[in-house]
């Protein structure tokens, strides 16, 4: 049985070539992130351009992620590419457009920005740099260092629990997500989600582009996370983002947050990705830390659908092993899987809908005849999330007649995707499906198989998936 938790790995300067994609590939990357928040448009097309050829090559499924940068404040350029800053001395916040030093830095920040005061804390780089503010005029904001470190070019800026009244999309997010929809990338992520109303206005924008990608969006505020049913209702797929999570909130509690939101996130059937400093120390070195090995394996018997690789492959020196190595450390955690503790806290939540209760009913008899493969015969991808959704022993293949879907399911636990034509009469689809399982090695004679359609009724026109077949190879 393969791999069920997905990778994602982030694209950058170390993986900018075709070999090193391809081996990221070979490696099991599944799903691929291109951070908007450090491209410029032609780096974005060419990373999009080279996983899609990539992509082709290996002739497998890959989702590819459009990462937005959203409201999110950035320090600008800086003389020498760093500024050091040092405990105690005066540094300032600017909206000017200066080049920075170790006194002033350009930030994209609203002039003068609403609510902060002096005494605040402003963290730079994910809180590695702290400062305190003195005084705020105008489009000013004058602080003092109290940590601090090496401060570089596009580094992000937050102010702790102050709403910055910033748009959700900005002039950049909206060029980059033309170009991600013109090149037809499988998601669209938006960074520093606050609430329903900026995913919603996302889909509305993706819309006016000519798309209709899925939306994944990123919990990385105190905001977010008090809306965060609402936001999870309204997205496709939801990121936890420590980075920013561990700046808005007290790091002991992102573990705990963690636990919640993938756990909430799951059990309404969407994706869940895991993000940030997951195998941190590989950037440098060739092997994770224990630490780090554990972060995984917790996240994988959580349930996270997936698991993002951020600065260990975008500018690590090892981004294949570190994919490798992830690899095998969600293989060896998988072994202790819950399946039996998730399928029956999953069996509380269903409603009375057919097409999740089908899908119970199928993931319950698949354990019961210990199936080889769960089969959603499915046009969009939804039946098979909904069966990734109970998290069955039996590996999950759906079979789609559209390449997209199958790209797209590629960031979601356990469903190996295919394509198929779904054309013709149940008999014909449910035979080309056998057929297809036994070609590619996925099950073969003697094995016992569940396969999930849809049929229309002569009282029911909807192909709706409703119904369930048991077939011994
Ligand atoms: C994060 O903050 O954890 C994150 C994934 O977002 P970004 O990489 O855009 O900072």
């Amino acid at each position: 049985m393969g791999r069920r938790a997905r990778i994602m790995a982030t694209m950058g300067p170390s993986v900018s070539d075709p070999q090193s994609v391809d081996s990221l590939i070979e490696a099991g990357m599944d799903a691929a992130r291109i951070n908007a928040s450090h491209s410029r448009p032609e780096e974005i097309e060419r990373s999009i351009t080279l996983l899609k050829e990539a992509r082709e090559r290996a002739g497998k499924p890959l989702a590819i992620v459009l990462d937005l940068m959203g409201p999110k404040m950035r320090v600008g350029e800086i003389k020498g590419g760093v500024a050091v800053l040092r405990f105690g001395q005066d540094f300032t916040l600017t909206t000017s457009p200066v080049q920075g030093n170790e006194h002033r830095v350009h930030v994209d920040m609203p002039a003068p920005p609403p609510d902060l005061l002096p005494g605040d804390e402003v963290l730079m780089d994910d809180g590695a740099i702290r400062l305190k503010v003195v005084k705020v005029r105008g489009g000013e904001v004058s602080c003092r260092v109290i940590l601090g470190g090496e401060l570089r070019p596009r580094k992000g800026v937050s102010f702790p629990g102050r709403r910055m009244n910033l748009p959700a999309l900005t002039g950049k997010d909206l060029d980059d997500l033309r170009m991600g929809i013109s090149l037809g990338v499988d998601w669209v992520a938006l960074s520093l989600v606050r609430s329903a109303e900026d995913i919603k206005l996302l889909r509305k924008e993706i819309v006016e582009c000519g798309g209709s990608q899925p939306v994944l969006a990123k919990i990385e505020s105190g905001e977010a996370l008090q809306n965060a049913d609402e936001i999870i209702e309204a997205s496709d797929a939801v990121m936890v983002a420590r980075g920013d999570l561990g700046v808005e909130r007290p790091i002991e509690e992102v573990p705990l947050i963690q636990k919640e939101l993938v756990r909430r996130t799951a059990l309404k059937g969407k994706p869940v990705v895991v993000a940030t400093q997951i195998m941190e120390s590989m950037v440098y070195h060739p092997y994770p830390t224990r630490a780090e090995a554990s972060d995984i394996a917790n996240a994988v018997l959580e349930g996270a659908d997936a698991l993002m690789l951020a600065a260990e492959t975008a500018i690590g020196k090892y981004p294949v092993k570190a994919v490798e190595m992830m690899g095998r450390i969600i293989s060896r955690a998988e072994g202790a899987n819950p399946y039996e503790a998730w399928l029956r806290e999953r069996e509380r939540l269903i409603g009375q809908g057919t097409v999740e209760a089908t899908c119970f009913a199928a993931c319950e008899l698949a354990g019961q005849v210990e199936a080889r493969a769960l089969v959603a015969i499915t046009e969009s991808g939804f039946t098979a999330l909904q069966l990734s959704r109970f998290r069955p022993r039996s590996p999950v293949v759906a079979l789609t007649p559209h390449a997209g879907a199958a790209d797209r399911l590629k960031l979601a636990w356990g469903i190996e995707p295919l394509c198929m034509k779904t054309s013709g009469s149940l008999e014909t689809r449910l035979r080309r499906a056998v057929r297809l399982l036994e070609e590619m090695g996925l099950a073969g004679k003697g094995d016992r198989v569940v396969l999930v359609a849809g049929l229309k009724g002569p009282r029911d026109p909807s192909s709706t998936t409703n119904l369930i077949k048991v077939e011994m190879l």
